[in-house]
């Protein structure tokens, strides 16, 4: 089980946990405005296995899939730092690129990928969804 630890830019958010089931770059249009470049890479942690100190902000906003996406943020330096969806109860989406060592973050989906933009490929290596894949095609690629 890899151990990892992460937070903002100034340092006020920190987290760690000791769990990731995957997870995967979102090429959404939520994802790429909040992120800097054209998607976010989200690590996906259990809850009970991640603990967060310090004051995050939420924007929330409806995803297409009519869930609600909630996207954590310190307020003080603005760094995305973690989020959750209401369709994904009791899991954790960490920002990979709040991670101490983004190395630990293994990625096994790109999703939206109907909205990557031709400069930000993160390359076809890994299975691709032109939108977010059905339940039983995520769970087994999770798995
Ligand atoms: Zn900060
Ligand atoms: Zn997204």
């Amino acid at each position: 089980m890899t151990e990892f630890s992460g937070g903002c830019l100034c340092g006020a958010v920190r987290y760690e946990g000791s769990e990731q089931k995957g997870g995967g770059h979102c090429h959404c249009i939520g994802c790429r405005k909040s992120s800097g470049t054209g998607h976010s890479s989200h690590m996906v942690v259990p809850e009970d296995s991640f603990r967060a100190t310090g004051e995050v902000r939420f924007f929330d906003r409806p995803a297409d899939s009519d869930n609600m996406v909630s996207r954590g943020f310190c307020p003080t330096c603005g760094s995305p730092v973690y989020s959750t969806n209401s369709g994904m109860p009791g899991m954790v989406f960490v920002r990979a690129s709040s991670l101490d060592d983004p190395g630990v973050f293994q990625p096994q989906m790109v999703v939206y990928a109907k909205w990557a933009v031709d400069w930000d490929s993160v390359g076809t290596a890994l299975p691709t969804f032109e939108e977010m894949p059905p339940p039983e095609a995520m769970e087994e690629v999770l798995s």
